[in-house]
């Protein structure tokens, strides 16, 4: 997004600098699936969608590499923007930014599982963005989080999983600074006024696994740098709160519930 310093402070929403939108998740929303839910972050909301296969990539059954695959699709949905954009398949090949940000949510996940306990397995995470208001990529991450967890819960509650597969939570979320400000968690109108715009990807240790950060028409210092990380690691640890509360109000509900009246 282009660089401008014209935002009313404080924040269009009323928010303080370090305060993540409101964030939800409707777990279950596709049942077909084995783990799903809708992650609505303020007025940006992504479906998330995690289906398993018992089979894995040729390639890896030809290179006998072990364990399973896990691979990521993004879309924007036609009308989640303010003006309509096209689906990829009426362009005939993939936007460059969903493709990043498919092997962003990617690669997140595989720091999430170990690939090599799943079995020979693939799992394919389908992130569809409903509306968009900033913070996509950030959402999908966060909300397939949420819908792994789900799936491997259902595959291990089916006796389907022999190992012990252990999943490490992660998440991410977006920084920013706008009108000399450092801010957690954007809007789009925050995006497109911020002069350094960042996403951190990170796991529950701490850890940091991907960082993306860049000056729009604008550089930033060490120091800036330093109070977006701060901002970025304090919401990431919120964030892995909402979502375990998410995976355990599914996770502790009996999976067929008595029928009413008996
Ligand atoms: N956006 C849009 N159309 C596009 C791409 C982005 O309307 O084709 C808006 C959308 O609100 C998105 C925001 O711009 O959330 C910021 O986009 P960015 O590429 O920075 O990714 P995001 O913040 O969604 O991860």
């Amino acid at each position: 997004m282009t660089a401008s310093n014209t935002l009313p402070s404080p924040r269009p929403d009323g928010r303080r600098a370090d305060q993540l939108r409101p964030i939800r998740f409707q777990n279950g929303i596709a049942p077909h699936a084995a783990g799903s839910t809708l992650i609505e972050w303020g007025n940006t909301r992504v479906l998330c969608g995690v289906t398993i296969e018992d089979s894995v990539p040729r390639w890896m059954k030809e290179q006998g590499v072990a364990g399973g695959w896990i691979t990521a699709e993004y879309s924007m949905l036609p009308y989640s923007t303010i003006t309509r954009k096209a689906r990829d398949i009426s362009k005939g090949k993939i936007d460059g930014r969903s493709q990043e940000i498919q092997r962003l949510i990617g690669r997140s996940m595989r720091a999430a599982l170990d690939l090599e306990k799943i079995g020979a397995r693939t799992i394919w995470l389908d992130c569809d963005v409903l509306q968009a208001d900033g913070g996509t990529r950030t959402a999908a991450i966060t909300g397939t989080y949420v819908a792994l967890a789900l799936a491997i819960n259902s595959l291990r509650a089916a006796g389907k999983l022999t190992d012990q597969v252990a999943l490490k939570p992660v998440a991410a979320v977006s920084a920013g600074i706008v009108n000399s400000q450092p801010l957690l968690d954007l809007s789009y109108t925050e995006d497109v006024a911020a002069s350094v715009d960042m996403n951190l990807v990170m796991n529950a240790g701490g850890e940091f696994i991907e960082l993306q950060g860049s000056g729009e028409e604008a550089s930033f210092s060490e120091q800036e740098l330093a109070a977006l990380l701060a901002l970025g690691k304090a919401g990431i640890a919120r964030l892995l709160e909402c979502q375990q509360a998410a995976i355990n109000s599914t996770t502790d509900r009996p999976a067929n519930p008595p029928a009413s009246g008996s």
